[in-house]
Formats: C-alpha cells, structure tokens, sequence
C-alpha cells in the first residue's frame, strides 16, 4: 500500500541541533524542542511497545541513538507538481529490460514458483512481475532504516497512529529475531524487502517459504516469492483465471460504460460490440469490468477478478494494469496493440538515461543516470524545450529525445 509514495524522491535533510548546543541558548531553537519531544515519544512508545509484548532491552537496542529525520515529513505531505501519464507510468515499468531481467530471474527460481503456483495457486509470471515492480527483481529494497523512519513518523506529522502501528510490527520482528535490524531499511513510509510489504503486512502476510525458519523477505527471495503468492491468494485470486486482456472498442463508445467497480455480465459488452483486440469474442469468467485509462480511444482491457487481486496489492489502477502487462510479457504474451492517444510516445528506462546521459553531456546538472525523470531533469528538459521550440512540460517523450539526438 505504500508503493506509490515509495517512488517519491528523496528530499533533503534538515540538519537537527545537537541537544548541548540548543541547551545553552536562552530561548530552545525549534529543533531542539523537537529533539526534547522525540526523546519523550520514544519513552511513550517504549511502554506502549512494552504494552504489545516487545522487551525494553529490544526497544532500547532498537532505538539506541536513534534521532528523528525530518525530511520525512516532507515526503509525508508531498503533492506530486507534475502529474505522470499513464502511458509513461507503465512504459517505465513494463521495458524490454524489466522482461528480460525477468525471464532471467524467473529461470533462476523454478521451483519456488513451481511450488507456489501449487500451494496458493497463483500464476508465476505475476508473482515475478510484481516482484519485478517492488524491487526490480530483488535490487532495489529501498536504503531508509525503517526504526528511525518509523519513530519519526509515530512521534511527527499527521499520521502517527498508523505509522504507531507498523512501528510496533517492526519492534516485533525485531523482538523474535526474524530479520536483523540493519537488514530492516526500505522506503521511507517503512516498506521493505524483495515485496516491499509494510511491517503490520509482513506480520499478516510473511511466510517462511524455504523452511529455514525464518520468514525473510530480505534475504531469501524464496520466501519473498511465497509470501506474495500468499499475499494474491488472501486478495480472492483465483486458481486458473485470467487477469484480463486487451479489447478493441467500437465507434463512439461511451465512456461511462467503463471503470474497474463497474462490473458486468460479460455478455453485455460482447452486446455493446466489445470484441478481443484480434477481433475474436470476448471469452472468460463470471463477470467483468471494462478498463480504458486513457479514455476510449486509448487500449482497453476486460478484466477479471483477479485484476481486482493485484490491485489490492497497491490499490492504484495503474499499478494493477504495469503488473498484469508485466506477466502478460513474462509468459510471451504480446505486449499494448492499440497505440497510447499520444503523438508524443513513452520512453523506456534505458531511452530516460539516453536523455539524461545527453543533458549531462550538455552540461546539465541533473544528478545520477538512473532512468528516474525526477525534478532536476524535469527542470533541465524544460530548459531545453524552451530553447529548442518545443512546449516546456518537462516530459521525457519520444519527440524530445529525437530532438536531442539530432543534435
Ligand atoms: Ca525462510
């Protein structure tokens, strides 16, 4: 469920005024009335987390030095300046690179997903994809240590309750010594691992999938496969079903017809003229519902109940649809027939560091090539844009990177 404000970036730190500094002053600075506060929520959490079961000695082992980061709180409040489009949100994730780091991943493990799709009888290739969306195949964990994220979040800002809780389910890790702390550092909202499952869901969720007895969703990608084939089956996913397909929409269909709650017998949009993308009837399960997230004249899916269990993994639309096309990929299916309504086509992540290893080269400061089009490299496109003529959005599409390549 933190997926989506895992992939904010980073902002910088605030410096924190040691506490002997701010002790001499006359009147407390702000930041070391918060550092006196911190101290005082940590003794608070320390006997609520006492209340739950999780020994002082964890706590103050956990804890020890532990000084609260307040640029979290930005991340907490942060509203995205720039809207991305669907098209570019799914071409960054579902790239020829990600199949392939795929395929590749999915050979190195044959039989956990042998034996999952047995156990919860989940499809392979989207336990593989999700996998592949959460981490990159297990490369990309997130680097924030989750004791000092989450006590920051528990004591400051607008959602300390919550954050409470998976505080506790961390300390409660901790406590029967499932996973070592250092090993316990993720996204910045405290989801972590090869899943990135926030605490309370590992608690729910995790399972020991090697049988080594622990459930280790850092390490062991065995159990990491596990427990998201464990976390789909909890979600109704359904043994043998499709998520859905792509669907060709005739003349003048009206929008409202479309949209993932509303759920239909089939046969009625097989009535309206809805037809498979080849042309072919529509077939499948139960009901369905009509997804079309760029409007009518965009790609359209049928989807199924299972669509609906990969979305409870996230709970955004486009996560569910990168997912399902994803695994549609990693089990050689065709990828997106029906164009994006976009004359300005998506970029892969290897063509994003094509435009910012060219800004760089232009003498653009726009940090590390890493295929991210974050706010320096927005800031450097919008530059370029403007110069060259074209509308300043500060998008990476393909009509600005042939612009740079062409010099
Ligand atoms: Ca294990």
């Amino acid at each position: 469920m933190t997926k989506r404000i895992a992939l904010t970036r980073a902002l910088r730190a605030l410096p924190i005024l040691a506490l002997a500094a701010a002790a001499s002053a006359t009147l407390p600075a702000p930041d070391a009335a918060a550092h006196t506060d911190f101290r005082s929520c940590l003794a608070e959490l320390r006997s609520a987390a006492a209340r739950e079961g999780v020994s002082g000695a964890t706590f103050d082992r956990a804890t020890a030095g532990v000084e609260p980061d307040m640029s979290l709180l930005e991340l907490l409040n942060f509203q995205p300046e720039f809207r991305t489009a669907i098209w570019d949100y799914i071409a960054g994730l579902v790239d020829e690179e990600r199949v392939a780091d795929g395929r590749r991943a999915m050979a190195r493990y044959p039989n956990a997903l042998a034996v999952a799709q047995q156990r919860w009888g989940v499809d392979p290739h989207v336990i593989a994809a999700i996998w592949g969306v959460e981490s990159n195949y297990g490369r990309n964990m997130g680097k924030r240590p989750l004791i000092q994220s989450l006590t920051t979040l528990s004591c400051h800002g607008r959602r300390q309750s919550f954050f409470r809780g998976e505080l506790m389910a961390t300390l409660k890790i901790l406590e029967r010594g499932e996973i070592p702390q250092e090993q316990l550092v993720g996204s910045w909202a405290g989801a972590f691992g090869q899943t990135q499952f926030i605490p309370s869901t590992y608690q729910r969720i995790a399972v020991d999938f090697d049988g080594d007895g622990r459930r280790d969703i850092v390490g062991s990608t065995v159990d990491a496969l596990g427990s998201t084939a464990n976390y789909l089956a909890r979600s109704n996913w359904r043994a043998g079903e499709p998520w859905g397909y792509e669907v060709r929409l005739p003349a003048g269909f009206p929008e409202s017809r479309t949209g993932r709650t509303k759920r239909r017998a089939l046969s009625d949009f097989a009535s309206w003229g809805v037809r498979k993308v080849d042309g072919s009837p529509l077939t499948g399960p139960g009901q369905a519902a009509l997804l079309a997230p760029a409007g009518v004249n965009g790609p359209a899916w049928i989807v199924f109940r299972n669509f609906d269990a990969i979305y409870s993994y996230n709970q955004a639309e486009s996560y569910a649809l990168a997912i399902a096309l994803l695994s549609d990929r990693l089990a050689g299916r065709p990828g997106i027939q029906t164009p994006w309504p976009t004359n300005d086509p998506p970029l892969s992540r290897e063509e994003r560091r094509e435009v910012q290893r060219r800004l760089l080269a232009m003498g653009y400061d726009i940090g590390d090539v890493d295929g991210i089009i974050g706010s320096k490299t927005r800031a450097a496109i919008k530059e370029v844009q403007s110069r060259i003529g074209q509308e300043p959005t500060g998008r990476a599409g393909l009509l600005f990177l042939n612009a740079l390549r062409g010099g």
